[in-house]
């Protein structure tokens, strides 16, 4: 048996084995497909995170901020069109789920939502 095998969705069985591509429960007979939301969730649900058009972001992507952002202190803010290096992705509060560093202001977060990958 693979101990790295997810537990029974259904009856938390840990005698998991697996039949070609699917799971299998020998305790309760479930059969289901390994390596989805099941198990996604298992591991503490992976979030994808998506820019504005829907790409999906990940570590070290470049990416254009599409629309103004207030930046404090800043009268200017950061422009529509910013391009914005290696950024990381975080769980960040209120829906900042970037972590970059923007060029003239530093260290900062930024939704994902406002921004496009390159
Ligand atoms: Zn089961």
């Amino acid at each position: 048996m693979n101990e790295n095998l997810p537990p029974c969705p259904t009856c938390s069985g840990v005698y998991t084995y697996e039949m070609g591509a699917l799971l299998v429960c020998p305790e309760c007979g479930h059969e289901w497909q390994a390596g989805g939301e099941a198990a996604a969730e298992a591991e503490g649900g992976a979030k994808v995170i998506k820019d504005a058009v829907g790409n999906v972001l990940a570590d070290g992507d470049t990416v254009t901020v599409v629309k103004t952002l207030k930046v404090k202190g800043s009268p200017s803010g950061i422009k529509a069109g910013t391009k914005v290096r290696n950024i990381r992705l975080v769980d960040g509060v209120d829906g900042h789920d970037i972590d970059c560093k923007v060029d003239g202001f530093g260290a900062m977060q930024l939704k994902s939502s406002v921004v496009k990958k390159v």
